[in-house]
């Protein structure tokens, strides 16, 4: 049974079209600069890469050139063949405590939520819309990365603000890649195959947060009502004091939006380091002895583990900590610079274990954790939300 995930931004749209039957990715694509003068399409499979440039007018033009890729190299033969659509959908609100099959009450309820996520739930309808044009007989399901959130209680998803913020806008934590928490702690509670298990996952990519997991359930994550808060990431500042705010729009005569802009996309790992926002680069720095690059580093590190430190004690012990995404499947440097700021809680790493690829069991046998590096496929979920939901076995 082939199913598409999508994940639709403002001016892209990428893919994935599994054949669920062996959950195995058949195609996969990235349409870039939709609306813009030369639109670039990149589409893979069976291991071949197509590049084309064109102008993708908007998204269902996008859908159009997907689906016509598709069909052109016999990735399938018939529309029919594709059964449902998943959407990853950044900002579910308290509107959506589950994932669902998408009508227009979805859809009017996801563009309700755009002032909490101005950068994507309006992007993600335009994606919707144009599958829905498409494909109008096939079923297309919402999933949120915030729904796996929704089990935090109200102590935990307050801010300390005035209390008719919250009444009035909805102004609270809902945290974020909720589909990559789930994802990794599902498979880290089947390797530990222990009743009320304590897990954190540390999802450390461009865009990074980290959630502490009780028995399946989101106890506390890192993120807020936005993607911002939390820990330094690649563009992203992470948590800061807000009487920033005031200082730099005085200092450098800049708007709110001015000033959000640079802490999401020049703060972070490039803010800091000066370099760039990948941690390839800043990791080739430090070994040239840059000094700012191995400041932005320690800086990430130092803030990584003061929130592994504390949700250790909200979880009241630890059973697990799961290293996932870019960084955190690929870096041994930052798996290794973080585990070993842990030996005060016993937690110790193995460092020939930490040097394998894919998804390993990196501890040593003294540690009183587990640490494991468990790949992420936020996709995959997407995919099988939508067998669940649209009743497709
Ligand atoms: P993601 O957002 O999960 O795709 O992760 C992207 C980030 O992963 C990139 O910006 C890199 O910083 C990081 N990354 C990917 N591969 C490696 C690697 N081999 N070593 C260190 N960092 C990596």
């Amino acid at each position: 049974m082939k199913i598409i995930s999508v994940n639709a931004g403002s001016s892209s749209l990428k893919f994935q079209l599994f054949e669920m039957d062996n959950e195995t990715t058949i195609a996969s694509g990235l349409i870039e600069r939709i609306g813009l003068e030369q639109g670039i399409v990149t589409i893979k499979y069976s291991g071949k890469k197509i590049v084309n440039n064109l102008e993708v007018k908007d998204h269902k033009v996008a859908v159009d050139i997907l689906l016509k890729a598709l069909f052109e190299n016999h990735i399938i033969e018939t529309i029919d063949e594709i059964k449902g659509v998943g959407h990853r959908i950044v900002q579910g609100g308290e509107i959506f405590d589950s994932n669902c099959l998408i009508n227009q009450k979805v859809v009017s309820d996801i563009l309700d939520l755009q002032e909490l996520a101005p950068l994507h739930n309006k992007a993600h309808v335009t994606g919707i819309n144009a599958f829905l044009e498409v494909l109008p007989n096939t079923p297309e399901v919402a999933v949120f990365d915030t729904t796996f959130h929704r089990t935090m209680d109200e102590v935990t998803y307050l801010y300390a603000t005035p209390y008719e913020w919250y009444t009035k806008y909805g102004i609270r934590k809902y945290g974020a890649h909720g589909t990559s928490h789930q994802y990794v702690s599902s498979i880290c509670n089947h390797l530990l195959n222990k009743k009320d298990s304590k897990i954190i996952v540390c999802h450390l990519g461009n865009g990074a947060s980290i959630c502490a997991i009780r028995d399946g359930k989101c106890i506390d994550t890192s993120m807020g009502l936005t993607p911002l808060e939390g820990i330094p990431m690649g563009t992203r500042s992470g948590n800061i004091d807000p009487t920033i705010f005031g200082v730099i729009s005085k200092k450098e005569n800049k708007t709110i939006d001015e000033i959000l802009n640079a802490l999401n996309k020049e703060s972070g790992l490039l803010g800091v380091s000066g370099i760039s926002s990948d941690s390839r680069d800043i990791e080739d720095a430090m070994k040239s002895g840059i000094k700012r690059a191995e400041l932005a580093f320690n800086i990430q590190v130092k803030r990584i583990v003061d929130y592994i430190a504390s949700y250790y004690v909200l979880l009241e012990g630890l059973d697990a900590i799961c290293f996932t995404a870019g960084i955190g499947e690929n870096s041994s440097v930052t798996r290794k610079a973080i585990v070993d700021k842990l030996k005060v809680l016993n937690i110790y790493l193995d460092e020939d274990l930490n040097k394998l690829r894919g998804q390993n069991l990196i501890s040593s046998k003294e540690s009183s954790v587990k640490v494991y590096v468990i790949p992420t496929n936020e996709e995959v979920m997407i995919a099988r939300e939508v067998i669940r939901l649209a009743n497709l076995k």
